[in-house]
């Protein structure tokens, strides 16, 4: 049986966490608060007190924190690991970071002959859960087929976007679109309210025209028009404003890097600044809809 040592165990990395010891896997688990780590105790998971605990032994490393500067830090800092990861491991960053830092960090594991993938998810915490994920996977495709069975546990799609960081890459490009797309919904729902259409209706003739959109189909920002999404929930759960604005930070400074145009993923971004600087930074991203709603 492989043992993992799994490290961050927030709202995504908890449940993910969670399904792999669902899935007979042997699993040691860290974070900075202690008490992060208890609903996994409980259920068979073994505590460790700092990340070189955690590794000890492992054959896979897996990583969920919150932004480059921590998955940075955890292999590359002072206290770094990378330098006591043992090379015959196999490491997978999950978390969405930066592409210049994760091939810096692929960089270095490389360096010590260890194999790692960067495997950003897409499917929010609900995915999580459910062992649904959706993963975008940069680095070998050999590296990749001796990760598949554990990101099975944890999810049903797997995607190799390309070499080291490409899979940060296309997780960027997609929130970018995801946000654009979230915010021209908003836009034109509200419009259609302002000119007297009940959002139901508008609703279901853009969803039926060219118009439609994976908000239109399954994520709806309106009010009243579906159940069982944010916006029938106050905007609590979901994929929060907060984790959008890091997104697409992360989408321009790509963009910088290679000196791309994205006009609209840099409106996007102002969007949702304004937005989480109004106090919805704990909010779900289709509460974009109030910044239009709100007179
Ligand atoms: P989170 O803030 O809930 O969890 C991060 C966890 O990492 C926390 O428990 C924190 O204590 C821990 N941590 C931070 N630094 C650490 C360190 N040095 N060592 C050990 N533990 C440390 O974040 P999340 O929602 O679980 O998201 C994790 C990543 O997944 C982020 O990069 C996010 O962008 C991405 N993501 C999140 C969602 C979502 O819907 N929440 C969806 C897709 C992708």
């Amino acid at each position: 049986m492989k043992k993992i040592g799994f490290i961050g165990l927030g709202n995504m990395g908890r449940p993910m966490a969670g399904n792999l010891l669902k899935a007979n896997y042997e699993v040691a688990v860290y974070d900075i608060l202690p008490e992060a780590m208890k609903p996994l105790t409980e259920v068979g998971g073994i505590a460790c007190n700092n990340a070189r605990e955690v590794i000890s032994g492992a054959d896979v490393v897996i990583s969920m924190l919150p932004a480059s500067q921590q998955v940075e830090s955890l292999y590359l800092g002072d206290e770094g690991i990378m330098p006591t990861i043992d090379p015959s491991s196999l490491v997978i960053d999950c978390s969405t970071i930066s592409p210049a830092i994760s091939r810096k960090v692929a960089g270095a594991a490389q360096a010590r002959g260890i194999a790692m993938l960067d495997a950003p998810v897409s499917g929010g915490v609900g995915g999580a859960v459910a062992g649904s994920l959706t993963f975008i996977v940069g680095g070998q495709e050999t590296d990749l087929d001796k990760a598949r069975s554990i990101l099975e546990s944890m999810g049903s799609n797997i995607f190799h976007a390309g070499a080291a960081g490409a899979g940060q890459v296309a997780k960027i490009c997609n929130n970018m679109l995801l946000s654009v797309l979230m915010s021209g919904t908003a836009e034109a729902l509200q419009l259609g309210v302002n000119n007297g259409l009940d959002a139901k209706v508008l609703s279901e003739i853009m969803r039926k025209s060219s118009g439609a959109n994976w908000a239109l189909e399954v994520y709806n920002p309106y009010p009243g028009v579906m159940e069982n999404v944010p916006a029938a929930n106050n905007y609590d759960g979901g994929f929060l404003v907060d984790l959008m604005i890091k997104d697409l930070g992360l989408a321009m400074e790509s963009a910088l890097a290679t000196e791309s145009s994205i006009p609209l993923g840099a409106l996007a971004r102002n969007l949702y600044r304004l937005h989480g600087s109004k106090g919805a930074g704990d909010k779900d991203f289709s509460s974009i809809q109030t910044l239009f709603t709100d007179k």
